[in-house]
């Protein structure tokens, strides 16, 4: 063999027409390249507030332990979980990350014969689980930038396997009231797994938001992915859980690797859980950090996709791809979603007071100057 020699074709067919996740660009990457510092970052959905005091105690304490193997049963956190969301442990999965979960979902549900039907505009990572494990994507069209779940229905048939729902959706934060979306489940036959991926949920307050937890034990085939990434402020950590029947966990657990949750990730989400008034904190400053950027979004004579979660996509009305690096060069780092089929838009995760500030300024001398 030579060094000329390709590997490429080696690869399966699914994974040769993958492109790679792109995340947000880090803070350190931008500080390297423009060697300047205090970069504000509202990319990634991430708590501007960071993780609970208690969580970090709770690292400290953990430290002397890391030779040691995690629980890979995670026991303590699930019997956690479980008594708080009023389910039993045994239908908790827990995930490196939820993303984790959606790829476990994927290798145990999908083929190369298998359909996954989600949304235009939704997450990622549906697209990229169904095709790395050589399935066919299905993608319905988009009703206000949400879910059209009549589309989606129509686009089920004997080859489905998995329907991926996100509740709220990244990155429009539109969301699907309870009563449309039980009719859904409901209605999905016998041989479609629903997921329905709440990274967002603990964000919502609206009075039709579903508590699709209580669905469970009607809907065998529903599974509910969450996050300590989002509300938590635990994203570097990579922690997320799974809720579903005990036998759909069960199957889970057959693909899962053995110790999948670091043994830090797996006190801290616990320790995290237990701070209460850290999520409400949490909360409150999303909630006026979320009315801060409508208002400046709304003197600047620009619209956005109404949003229930921790960010909301802005509409500039012009493509997004330069404002986005001019606003790079100005050290303020957001979301464009050209990926998502939105190229007009931006996503701006929620900040912090002065951080939703710095943006606005920066975005308002970004557009003067980029025509
Ligand atoms: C952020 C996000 C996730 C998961 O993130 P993890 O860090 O892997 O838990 C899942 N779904 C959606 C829609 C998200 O935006």
């Amino acid at each position: 063999m030579n060094n000329q020699h390709s590997i490429f074709h080696l690869a399966t067919a699914g994974v040769q027409g993958l492109v790679p996740y792109q995340p947000g660009k880090p803070i350190s990457e931008l500080e390297r390249e423009l060697g300047i510092e205090n970069i504000v970052k509202l990319a990634s959905n991430e708590n501007p507030l960071g993780p609970s005091e208690q969580a970090l105690d709770a690292i400290q304490a953990a430290l002397p332990e890391l030779a040691r193997y995690p629980d890979g049963n995670g026991f303590a956190l699930k019997n956690a979980l479980a008594e708080k969301l009023a389910v039993i442990p045994g239908q908790i999965t827990l995930g490196n990350g939820s993303n984790e979960l959606l790829e476990l979902l994927a290798r145990t549900f999908l083929s190369t014969s298998s359909e996954v039907v989600f949304s235009r505009h939704a997450f990622a990572v549906y697209p990229l689980v169904t095709q790395a494990a050589g399935a066919t994507a299905k993608i319905a069209k988009a009703k206000n930038h949400g879910h059209d779940l009549d589309a989606m229905r129509a686009l089920i048939n004997a080859d489905t396997r998995i329907v991926f729902i996100a509740n709220p959706n990244n990155p429009t934060g539109t969301y699907l009231p309870g009563r449309e979306l039980l009719d859904f489940v409901q209605g999905l036959p016998e041989h479609v797994v629903c997921v329905l991926d709440e990274a967002y949920y603990e964000y919502v307050q609206k009075q039709d938001y579903p508590d699709s937890l209580a669905w469970l034990d009607d809907c065998p085939n529903l599974i509910i992915t969450r996050t300590f990434s989002k509300a938590y402020g635990l994203a570097g950590l990579r922690i997320g859980y799974s809720l579903s029947s005990p036998e759909m966990a069960g199957l889970l657990n057959r693909v899962c690797q053995p110790f999948n949750n670091n043994a830090l990730a797996l006190v801290v989400a616990e320790a995290a859980l237990k701070d209460a008034q850290h999520l409400q904190h949490t909360l409150e400053v999303n909630a006026a950090g979320m009315q801060q950027l409508m208002q400046g979004f709304t003197e600047l004579g620009l619209e956005w996709i109404p949003s229930v979660g921790n960010f909301i996509s802005v509409d500039l009305r012009r493509p997004a791809e330069p404002v986005y690096q001019a606003l790079l060069r100005r050290g303020v780092i957001v979301r464009p979603v050209a990926n998502y089929q939105l190229p007009n838009h931006l996503r701006i995760s929620i900040g912090r007071e002065q951080e939703n500030r710095l943006f606005l300024d920066a975005l308002r001398d970004v557009l003067n100057d980029v025509q």
